[in-house]
């Protein structure tokens, strides 16, 4: 038995003119998550995205998966393709259905006649259907208004197709479709959680990460690309930038005060980010931050480390508080790698009395004592870069 996925998209259908870029947006994008499962056609019609398996081994099971995290889709079925003549579609419906009809009591039949020249109508291709389905397994009932199963027969143009419900799809906008940004990624719980919130928004993503050996692990590292690939099951590819940082903290713990360590150190990761960002075509940076959750995170400390760039810097957890974002990481399967125990560059140099009220003057002038541009020039240039996928 031939089955297909059926991709119902989302907020696509709202983007009037847009509306066919986003589509082949998505398209390309399913297409390169599905590549390595087997040959497939896709072909679109009527806001419907039809997958077909083309070769023998497909895996169909981890294709609706992979499909359940793309960003751009709704809600999305499985179906079976049967001939478009009536006793096609019965003795199908019969045999597709079997493992769902074991295991409920009551369904109805919607039938949707796209295809007009098919000679029995709706009402007649549904009384037939549940028919058949009532014979086949006689302790089925039919309750048309809270049915426990509904079974939708589709006439298109190409074949007539017998699916069950629908499964929710992961929402939101194909990535590709609002540009690119890069996402400052930590170890942490929050970071990971932000750029799968931007990436759901239409976002591809570049990601930076700050490393310093030998106060941070190689573990540390490895840590965020695994966080990285979760997110990327989502996001699809990841550039990944890994910046030497060591230097650049003892810089600061030599020459700086104590108080000022964080708020400086996250001002010279803004600045090396920015340039990191425009090298790679990013419009933007985005951070896990989220309003007074720690000290450099005060309204204040926010103005302070956004006062070092002028690109955009989007914060989507900046009003939530942590339960919000433990939750979306549970769902999205990163917090139990987040909160693994590996040091990560902040935790390393963390002062006893982080200024919670800082100036933009007081930064400036704490600052006075490290050779900035020289300091980001060296790490920008230093830094290594790989893909995540
Ligand atoms: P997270 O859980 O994302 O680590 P956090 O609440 O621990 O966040 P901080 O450690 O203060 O907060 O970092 C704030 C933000 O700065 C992070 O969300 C992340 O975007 C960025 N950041 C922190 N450390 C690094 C790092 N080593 N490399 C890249 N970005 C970082
Ligand atoms: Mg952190």
């Amino acid at each position: 038995m031939k089955e297909i996925i059926l991709i119902k998209n989302g907020e696509l259908a709202l983007k009037g003119l847009n509306r066919c870029n986003f589509e082949d947006i998505l398209i390309k994008n399913i297409k390169r998550r599905l590549r390595e499962l087997g040959e497939i056609e896709i072909r679109k019609s009527q806001s419907t995205i039809y997958i077909e398996p083309k070769s023998e081994n497909f895996d169909f099971e981890e294709a609706l998966e992979r499909v359940s995290r793309i960003f751009g889709i709704a809600g999305f079925s499985r179906a079976c393709v049967c001939e478009k003549s009536i006793e096609d579609i019965l003795s199908r419906s019969v045999e597709y259905l079997k493992t769902v009809a074991e295991n409920i009591n009551t369904f109805k039949v919607e039938a949707k006649r796209a295809d007009k020249r098919f000679p029995l109508t709706s009402p007649e291709i549904c009384r037939e259907v549940g028919g058949a389905l009532l014979d086949a397994y006689p302790h089925l009932k039919v309750d048309v208004h809270n049915p426990e199963l509904t079974v939708y027969v589709e006439i298109r143009d190409y074949a007539a197709y017998v699916r069950a419900e629908q499964i929710k799809g992961a929402g939101g906008l194909p990535v590709g479709t609002a540009g690119t940004a890069s996402i400052l990624i930590s170890g942490g719980i929050d970071s990971p959680v932000a750029a799968w919130t931007m990436a759901k928004r239409g976002l591809r993503l570049n990601a930076i990460h700050f490393a310093s050996p030998p106060y941070t692990s190689p573990r540390a590292e490895l840590k965020v690309r695994t966080l990285l690939k979760k997110v990327a099951a989502y996001s699809g590819t990841i550039n990944l930038a890994v910046v030497p940082f060591t230097e650049i903290q003892d810089e600061i713990g030599k020459n700086c005060p104590e108080d000022y360590f964080t708020l400086i150190m996250r001002r010279m990761m803004m600045r090396i980010s920015e340039r990191l960002a425009r090298q790679s075509g990013s419009l933007a940076l985005i951070t896990g931050e989220s309003l007074g959750q720690v000290a450099s995170q005060t309204l204040p400390a926010l103005v302070t480390t956004d006062s070092v760039v002028s690109m955009p810097v989007l914060r989507p957890l900046i009003g939530m508080d942590k339960e919000e974002i433990i939750k979306i990481s549970r769902k999205i399967d990163t917090f139990e790698t987040s909160i693994l125990p590996f040091e990560d560059c902040c935790t390393v140099f963390t002062p006893k009395h982080p200024k919670t009220r800082p100036t933009l003057e007081a930064c400036a002038e704490a600052e006075k004592r490290l050779s900035v541009d020289a300091l980001v020039n060296k790490a920008v240039a230093e830094t290594a870069y790989s893909y995540i996928e």
